[in-house]
């Protein structure tokens, strides 16, 4: 099997943020002191800019990143995930993170209509995009996995949590969204006035941008993903993207086969859309949504926004066609050649 995919730095840079680099140096008379940090975590690597709080304040935020990685990682051991996913059943303790991310992973996959399903992780390691040992399952293995993907399946009493005999998760899908929120809380409390930091495709800003425009984010091409498509001013916002270019490999038979698993078939998701990008106020939400979204497809995509349109979106179909939402339309700026169609409410 062939086996192509992109470095893990590229693959994980879905955005590029538009800011001054430098590191420890005063941008200004006025403006406070900004600080960089990289650092390589949950499989991606990281970049923390903030304005004030100094590298006390990113040594926080390196820590509650680590923190998290061992809280929610599915290798090792001692995790809550792994925890959960030998517990054959049994109701398991475990942090406040957890509970938060596997709430919102109900909340979210009720919301689209199982979209989401944290309990398809059997499959997106079946498909081997855990451990790098990329397959096409067979139809009936496929077909066995399936039987245990359910998310209403999990409930939580307390900080007690329990799945069915028989299935496993991963909350892959809204780890790094709610890392950043977490991110932003640690480098406010330490003192830091503003930044922005990206998490592969997750982008979070806060405070106001030193010099008094805003923030400007710039989201891939999915047709080509070393090119921007299109870029956005935002305030204090997370733009979260999931696109089929991030993690993929070709299979014997010459398709590409990604990471985000239609848990309607099992099969990396293939229902026209090729990049969604969510942008809103809470990145843990963002990200569940941005996961929800590329496998709903198009019209079930925009169905789900319509109903509840608290936050905007981007939408890039497999024919080349951009969609999004009238809430970023002043401030989008369309760099490729595709058509760019405004979504409304009604
Ligand atoms: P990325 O992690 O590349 O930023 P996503 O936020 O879209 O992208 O999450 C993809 C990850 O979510 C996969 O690597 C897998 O662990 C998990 N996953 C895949 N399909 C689903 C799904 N339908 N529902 C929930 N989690 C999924
Ligand atoms: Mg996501």
């Amino acid at each position: 099997m062939k086996i192509k995919s992109f470095s893990s730095f590229f693959l994980c840079a879905a955005m590029t943020l538009y800011t001054a680099t430098s590191c420890g140096t005063k941008s200004s008379e006025t403006a406070p002191e900004v600080f960089n940090r990289m650092v390589f975590a949950m499989d991606t690597y990281m970049s923390i800019k903030c304005y004030g709080g100094g590298e006390a304040a990113l040594d926080a935020a390196e820590a509650r990143i680590r923190s998290l990685e061992g809280t929610l990682s599915v290798t090792a051991e001692n995790s809550d995930i792994s925890r959960l996913n030998s517990s054959a059943g049994s109701p398991v303790e475990v942090s406040q993170d957890t509970i938060t991310i596997l709430s919102e992973a109900i909340e979210t996959g009720t919301k689209t209509g199982g979209s989401l399903d944290v309990t398809a992780y059997p499959l997106v390691r079946e498909w081997g995009f855990t451990t790098g040992e990329y397959r096409i399952p067979s139809h009936e293995d496929i077909v066995g996995l399936l039987k245990n993907v359910d998310f209403s399946r999990i409930t939580i009493d307390g900080n007690n949590v329990s799945i069915g005999i028989g299935q496993a998760l991963d909350t892959g899908a809204l780890a790094k969204g709610y890392t950043g929120d977490e991110v932003v809380k640690v480098l406010r409390e330490n003192g830091a006035e503003a930044g922005i930091i990206s998490l592969g495709g997750n982008v979070q800003s806060f405070g106001e941008k030193p010099g008094a425009s805003e923030w400007t984010v710039a989201v891939r091409d999915p047709f080509s993903p070393e090119t921007d498509m299109c870029t956005l001013n935002i305030g204090e916002k997370a733009v979260v993207t999931s696109g089929n270019y991030e993690r993929f490999f070709t299979g014997e038979d010459g398709k590409n086969y990604w990471h985000i698993i239609d848990p309607a078939d099992g099969c990396p998701a293939d229902n026209g859309i090729v990049s969604a990008t969510i942008i809103g106020d809470n990145g843990l939400n963002c990200d569940a949504l941005s996961t929800a979204m590329f496998v709903a497809g198009t019209e079930k995509a925009a169905e789900i926004w319509r109903s509840d349109p608290y936050f905007d979106m981007i939408l890039v179909t497999d024919d080349g066609k951009i969609y999004y939402t009238g809430g970023i339309s002043e401030s989008f700026r369309n760099m490729s050649s595709m058509e760019a169609e405004v979504l409304t409410v009604d």
